[in-house]
């Protein structure tokens, strides 16, 4: 049997609606900054629960535009994850600033513990990562940054409706970036981003900078960027909206039932459940004993188990200008050899997660 990673040609394969949306939409010609977009945001504003929702266009995008508007730019460090996606870190260089690593626990989130021992004068914003779909440990990562007067952006591209203690990943930081890449939870058919806040400032000079700076066609405020969420794509996202919280609630359960059955294997031990977090699983990532013939044995049989990630960012050619050496992220060193990503999407059947249960268990077995 077949479990593949990949959804996205099943995904709007029954969307005839969708169809005669973009077929109404089109002869509109309202492509940029357009009403369905406006209405988008409205709706992506409440479902997080926020004040405001920006379109962008992208994830990156997100982030870098919220840390320009809090004043971030060329010289000052901002505190992120080691084991991220290579989209925060790109993001925070693109607007000239250094990224500055902690390394994550096994959440595979930043260990908030070791965040005030890499804060140095030049520390202007931290950008926690909601990697995976957990949340980072914000009711420990706010006190210490409002101790220090610095602003968070949190990166929750993975992570849209995860949560702590019910209050959603983006609403605890000044502003929260989210990703509508083809990947992630709520998708669009191509790059976009969403930025959500409360601070009215905020909001003001995001949607200033997103287009250009201007303030009308013939004025501009700031010095700017063209990172408009596309209008069409909005159409296909108001569309996929409704079913974010079914689709987060689907890959919830069927994490539940992987780790009831994986988690009884020997070999496989399942990361911490924290009853204070929801975890959205845009990755069901575990660890595992002699992970790289497990994931050979898995990708044998047909099974497109995945590693999030081998290489650690900071251990990369492209990063090697920061100065990092192996070894100084140990956690995330160990996590390379050690995780295994299997597919936990809302498209999956059960039959599919059972021969991803019955493969592992085999594979122990054997010895
Ligand atoms: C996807 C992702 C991003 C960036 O999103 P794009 O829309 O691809 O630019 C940033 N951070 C993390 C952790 C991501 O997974």
């Amino acid at each position: 049997m077949k479990v593949r990673y990949s959804y996205l040609p099943q995904q709007f394969a029954n969307a005839d609606d969708l169809w005669a949306e973009l077929k109404a939409f089109v002869p509109t010609g309202d492509f940029t900054l357009g009403k369905p977009l406006t209405e988008f945001e409205n709706r992506f504003a409440k479902l997080i629960g926020t004040k405001h929702a920006i379109g962008v266009g992208s994830g990156t995008d997100a982030i870098k535009l919220s840390l320009k508007a809090l004043g971030i730019g060329h010289g000052d460090e901002v505190i992120t994850a080691a084991n991220t996606f290579i989209a925060t870190v790109g993001a925070i260089n693109e607007i000239g600033a250094r990224p500055v690593f902690v390394d994550c626990d096994d959440t595979f989130c930043m260990n908030v513990d070791q965040v005030e021992a890499a804060i140095t004068p030049k520390t202007k914003a931290i950008v926690p990562v909601h990697f995976t779909g957990y949340m980072t440990d914000m009711v420990k990562l706010k006190p210490i940054a409002d101790k220090h007067g610095l602003p968070i952006v949190e990166d929750a591209c993975q992570s849209i409706l995860g949560a702590q203690n019910g209050r959603n990943a983006g609403t605890w930081g000044n502003a929260g970036a989210f990703s509508l890449h083809p990947l992630k939870n709520l998708n669009v058919w191509s790059d976009g981003g969403v930025i959500v806040t409360d601070d009215d400032k905020l909001d003001h000079q995001l949607r200033l900078l997103r287009n250009h700076g201007m303030r009308n066609r013939d004025e501009i405020e700031v010095l700017g960027y063209n990172s408009r969420l596309d209008t069409i794509q909005a159409v296909v996202g108001n569309w996929l909206i409704p079913q974010t919280e079914s689709i987060a609630a689907q890959r919830i359960a069927n994490a539940a039932y992987y780790d009831e059955h994986l988690g009884k294997i020997p070999g496989i031990r399942i990361p911490p459940r924290r009853p204070d977090m929801q975890i959205v699983y845009h990755l069901y990532v575990i660890f595992a004993e002699k992970r790289d013939e497990l994931l050979r044995y898995c990708v044998e049989r047909d099974i497109e188990a995945k590693v999030h990630y081998p290489v650690p960012l900071y251990q990369q050619d492209g990063l090697k200008f920061l100065g990092y050496k192996p070894g100084d992220f140990p956690v995330t060193d160990r996590h390379t050899t050690e995780i295994i990503t299997f597919p936990c999407d809302q498209h999956l059947g059960k039959a599919e997660m059972d021969w991803v249960i019955q493969t592992v268990t085999e594979f122990y077995r054997q010895g």
